[in-house]
Order: structure tokens, then C-alpha cells, then sequence
């Protein structure tokens, strides 16, 4: 698949106002970016941590209905997300999002099956700015 970093890990909590204290305040982490996805109806807030970021999104209603607060995906960077998909789906992985969406922060973004990719719902996000 050659990707070449996680880009971020994506936690789901129910309010972004309850959870940036412990980011900021207890874990010492900087905000760098926070936007409302229209196309998801998510606020996502990027959390720098050395090389990687933190996105906690709310509200993702059906994930904090059935499993509560957690983290919901991992995040890898590739350089072409058309590539990775295609190459994916030929390997038999199923596709949430079969074409990139936007995904926020300049990205392109597409979901792997959680049930292909063994319980963790996997994003491919691509920079495009
Ligand atoms: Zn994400």
C-alpha cells in the first residue's frame, strides 16, 4: 500500500468543548486547526502533536451512540488516494467512500471498512493544498 506516515488519529467525543482541556491543558498540546465539515456535519479540531495531529470530532452521533467516546479512526497520508483506493478495492477491501471527499484541513479523505481493516476504520487522506 506504501504509505508513508499517519497523518492523524481521529478521536469521537461528544462535546469538543469538554474534551480541549485535557488536550490542551493536561496534555500541553497546541490546537492548529478547527472546522466545521460541512459534508460531515463534523467540527473537527487538529491537535499538533511532533509530526502527527489528534482530530476530535464531534458530534459523530451513531459511533458515540453505540461505543461512547473512543478513538474512531487512524489516518494514514498517501500521496495519490485514487491510486490507494482503487489499488484497495481491487485487493477485496470494501470502500466507505468509493471517490475522495473533503475531509477538512486541505485533505482529500476516503474510508476503508473497519471490518476489512480489523476493527479500526481506516481514512487514506490526501494533501491537496
Ligand atoms: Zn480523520
Amino acid at each position: 500500500m506504501n504509505l508513508f506516515q499517519i497523518d492523524h488519529i481521529g478521536i469521537a467525543v461528544p462535546s469538543i468543548e469538554a474534551a480541549l482541556p485535557f488536550y490542551q491543558s493536561t496534555l500541553g498540546l497546541s490546537v492548529i486547526h478547527d472546522e466545521v465539515i460541512q459534508d460531515q456535519q463534523v467540527r473537527a479540531v487538529f491537535i499538533k502533536v511532533g509530526e502527527s495531529t489528534v482530530e476530535p470530532d464531534s458530534p459523530i452521533a451513531i459511533f458515540l451512540q453505540k461505543k461512547g467516546p473512543g478513538m474512531h479512526h487512524i489516518a494514514y497520508a498517501v500521496a495519490d488516494i485514487e491510486q490507494k483506493l482503487a489499488e484497495a478495492k481491487s485487493a477485496g477491501f470494501r470502500l466507505i467512500d468509493e471517490k475522495p471527499r473533503p475531509g477538512g484541513h486541505g485533505k482529500i479523505i476516503a474510508f476503508l471498512h473497519p471490518k476489512d481493516t480489523f476493527g479500526v476504520l481506516t481514512e487514506l487522506c490526501q494533501r491537496i493544498d
